[in-house]
């Protein structure tokens, strides 16, 4: 993607100017294990009764603008009512929308780097000034001293359980003391939670603690776990109050008839997703194993557990590994030696067995090769 012309520079508002745009380095491989997505088949019926809702989803009538069927079983699902829930497209949007409703000018994000780019991209987006508190450099959890002193200072948080791209989980304690110190909204983006625990997320999501935090968000997407991600669909939990304010200021129609039919199946057959979800917790432990054991065999290897669909690896060279694996076995992973705190690191999505044994095999044969 180009920077902007200096043109356009002089025409876009000033604060714009210098936006970085938001590039995935996307290129079709035969494996795709670059962007956390769900590689494995939709389970049997599923796809059916998504394509039965989509013949049966009229297209001359604009959208329910607030998704309520959709969100009525997301509601179901989570144990709240649909006045704690509102839809977007995609997580992202929701991202957005927080920075949109409870950032700005003359107000602080507090991130947690490395994580998610967005945050810090929409944060520039909405004009609001970032407040980053580094992981610990070498095991990458969170310092939880460090950022609850940050967090009196700042309008609003946002923590990510598990981590993308570093896979860790955020302590409940933490999270409530978090809600606690920071006095605006503090946002628990849980992307991929329904993969760090076997009751597909219910046992980690920080959702128990909004009763007494009303200030805190958790946000969903069934990009990952659902294998939807062509569907644009992410949802946020929060208190009534909070609901109301993503519903004020959300684009009107941004979900549109086909995404909200699609995944309104989708979570209507949340029951046939567990065990997808469990093969790739397991596949994901089997991949850590065989990277632990290139590190033993004297492989220059690291890679930190994982509570999420991805691992994160280190390895010299990394980014010409990565440029290998794409072309001389068309796999994709996504390389994040361009990012602060993650010089020669890789995150490679978990995929079908088949695939992560190929990308394995391919893996170490190149760290071998680079040697
Ligand atoms: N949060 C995290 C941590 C993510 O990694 C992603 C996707 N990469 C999202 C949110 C947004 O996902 P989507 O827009 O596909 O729902």
């Amino acid at each position: 993607m180009a920077e902007l012309t200096p043109r356009m520079k002089e025409l876009v508002q000033p604060y714009l100017a210098g936006i970085e745009p938001y590039d995935p380095n996307f290129t079709p491989t035969r494996i795709n294990l670059s962007a956390n997505e769900n590689t494995y088949p939709v389970p049997a019926g599923v796809r059916e009764a998504i394509d039965a809702a989509l013949a049966a989803t009229p297209l001359n009538r604009y959208p329910d603008p607030m998704s309520n069927e959709l969100r009525d079983e997301l509601a179901a699902w989570h144990g709240v009512t649909r006045e704690n829930t509102c839809v977007g497209n995609g997580g992202d949007e929701l991202l957005y929308n927080y920075l949109l409703a409870f950032g700005g000018a003359g107000r602080t994000l507090l991130n947690c780097p490395p994580c998610f780019s967005e945050y810090a991209f929409f944060a520039s987006l909405c004009q609001t000034e970032v407040r980053d508190v580094w992981r610990d450099p070498a095991s990458f959890e969170l310092d939880q001293a460090a950022v609850l002193a940050a967090a009196p200072e700042c309008s609003l948080a946002i923590v990510t359980s598990p981590n993308n791209p570093t896979g860790d989980v955020a302590p409940l304690d933490f999270v409530a003391a978090l809600c606690d110190a920071c006095p605006g909204m503090v946002m628990v983006d849980e992307a991929y939670v329904e993969f760090a625990d076997d009751s597909f997320g219910a046992a980690t999501t920080a959702q128990g603690l909004i009763a007494e935090h009303p200030n805190l968000v958790i946000l969903h997407t069934l990009s990952k776990a659902f294998g939807a991600a062509g569907t644009r669909l992410g949802y946020v939990i929060a208190a009534p109050e909070v609901i109301d304010a993503f519903a004020a200021i959300r684009q009107i129609y941004s979900v549109n008839v086909l995404s909200q039919a699609a995944a309104l199946a989708c979570v209507r057959a949340r029951d046939a997703y567990a065990p997808v979800v469990a093969q790739v917790a397991s596949e994901r432990e089997r991949e850590l194993c065989a990277l632990h054991a290139m590190a033993a065999e004297g492989l220059p290897v690291e890679a930190w557990p994982s509570a999420a669909n991805f691992v994160l690896v280190r390895t010299p060279h990394a980014t010409h590994v990565r440029e290998r694996l794409r072309d001389e076995y068309s796999i994709l992973v996504r390389d994040f030696s361009y990012a602060p705190g993650l010089a020669d690191c890789l995150r490679i999505t978990v995929g079908t067995p088949q695939e992560n044994d190929e990308v394995l095999a391919a893996f170490a044969a190149l760290v071998k090769e680079e040697m």
